[in-house]
């Protein structure tokens, strides 16, 4: 919590729905790509909040929406206590100096004809941070944080590992000293030797300098490594959110259930019951009726086709949208 009580961030029924043309002339058709519907969480100073699921279940849009980095076209979404969902880009401005994007890509996300000092500089320089000299000094001090020396400020991204190519992007993401960086699939495109080194640094960080992450990803193992509570998506939704100890022992979700089943078990001769789905996610163009999940579910009812289940607090602290789980006392969450 903030020192005045309140989340860093708040995010209320939050949408981002996509409209696709095909076609031409009277053949032309509109069809709308709900990628995020009524998505609501709040995100503490200095917590790590997983926000996991399939490719294309609108985890990235999430993160890049609350960013404001692509528009929302519903909900709320309050940064320190202000809501910044439809601020104009000139009162935006100082506050995304506070909230930071460290990408997938650390081959697409760096322009190769800049130098690392051009690349870490950019944000002070686009803030109007600091005389030449004072952005050179904290390039390099950047540099030293995130294990690289100040001798490869002179260099070019090419000259780089993936592994330090993303310390790159990090310290660039660091350079304006936010509160919230969001994580989306930091280690993903990287060799599995150095994934670990860079989910260490971005602990460290974390650690050394408060910092609140929402960190995307499809990993759940670096999940349960990373974050205090994880976010499970589905189709554009979250269908559980819990602390990470209890999400991990007991999932409720069905499609929780599934996603956990497939982590191997790190004991020799360790064993779980692996749960494989049927059929493929369904498209987010026609997604399935209620609840979203209904055409794979192994516990399907009825009413999953009849009637969506609603984000409810199953327990104190552990939200779940599944007709199998009601909240007690018919608390609604979203
Ligand atoms: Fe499965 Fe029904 Fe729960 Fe959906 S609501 S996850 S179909 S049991």
């Amino acid at each position: 919590m903030s020192p005045a009580g309140r989340p860093l961030v708040e995010v209320e029924g939050l949408g981002k729905s996509f409209l696709l043309r095909r076609g031409v002339g009277l053949r032309r058709t509109r069809r709308e790509l709900q990628a995020v519907v009524g998505v609501s969480f709040t995100l503490d100073r200095g917590e790590t909040l997983g926000l996991v699921g399939e490719s294309g279940c609108g985890k990235t849009t999430t993160g890049r929406l609350l960013l404001r980095l692509i528009e929302p076209t519903a909900g709320v979404i309050r940064f320190a206590g202000q809501e910044i969902q439809s601020l104009p880009e000139r009162e935006l401005r100082p506050l995304r100096r506070r909230m930071q994007i460290v990408f997938q890509d650390p081959y697409g996300s760096l322009d190769p004809r800049m130098t690392v000092e051009e690349i870490v500089a950019e944000p002070l320089v686009v803030h109007g941070v600091g005389d030449r000299a004072a952005r050179a000094r904290r390039v390099r001090e950047l540099l030293d944080r995130v294990g690289l020396a100040a001798a490869h400020a002179e260099r070019h991204p090419h000259e780089f590992s993936g592994g330090q190519r993303q310390r790159i992007g990090i310290a660039r993401a660091l350079a304006l000293e936010p509160e919230l960086l969001v994580c989306d699939e930091p280690v993903s495109a990287l060799d599995v030797s150095i994934r670990a080194q860079v989910v260490n640094l971005l602990a460290d960080l974390k650690r050394d300098l408060g910092l609140a992450y929402l960190f995307i990803s499809h990993d759940l193992a670096i999940v349960r490594h990373l974050c205090e509570r994880v976010a499970v998506m589905y189709l554009g939704r979250i269908v559980e959110l819990a602390p990470k100890e209890r999400l991990y022992r007991e999932p409720l979700h069905p499609y929780t259930q599934a996603l956990l089943s497939a982590i191997p078990v790190p004991r020799p001769g360790g064993r779980r019951r692996r749960i494989v789905l049927a059929g493929d996610v369904p498209s987010p163009l026609d997604p399935p009726r209620a609840c979203r999940f209904h055409t794979r579910c192994p516990h399907a009812m009825e009413v999953c086709r009849r009637v969506e289940p609603p984000l409810v607090a199953a327990r104190p602290g552990h939200q779940v949208a599944c007709h199998l789980h009601p909240a007690p006392g018919g608390a609604v969450v979203a």
